[in-house]
């Protein structure tokens, strides 16, 4: 679990619904929010949703005259709690990888995809 930055526990858990982000090649302009809800979705609805919005951003990266490699990808939440129940106004934006789906899960989908948009892959920094 990621650092609560008031009490300085590794008590950061995400909340059980919240919204996730997604960026590819650190497009945050264009980053695709989708929600997740883990009391009525499953993990493979939730990579459902998520491999939706990875199409999203291949039709948009495959309209590009110079189409880059995949290079990374984020996937972030800012729905995270300390468990002791710091309050904190700052926005703890953490990865949901390893959360909420696994990144091998991810690489999996981002690879399928942009096959099917003859987008290449070239991942050099996962989050
Ligand atoms: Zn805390």
């Amino acid at each position: 679990m990621p650092y609560c930055p008031v009490c300085f526990s590794d008590t950061m858990s995400l909340s059980p619904h919240g919204v996730i982000h997604l960026t590819i090649n650190g497009k945050s302009k264009q980053s695709r929010q989708f929600l997740y809800n883990t009391t009525k979705e499953t993990k493979e609805e939730i990579a459902q949703n998520l491999e939706a919005k990875i199409e999203e951003f291949m039709v948009w990266f495959s309209s590009f005259q110079n189409k880059e490699p995949i290079r990374n990808y984020q996937l972030f939440s800012a729905d995270y709690r300390c468990e002791n129940g710091c309050k904190t106004n700052k926005i703890n934006r953490h990865s949901i990888i390893g959360e909420l789906i696994a990144g091998d899960k991810v690489e999996e989908i981002i690879k399928r995809i942009a096959k099917k948009y003859n987008i290449d892959v070239k991942l050099d920094v996962t989050e």
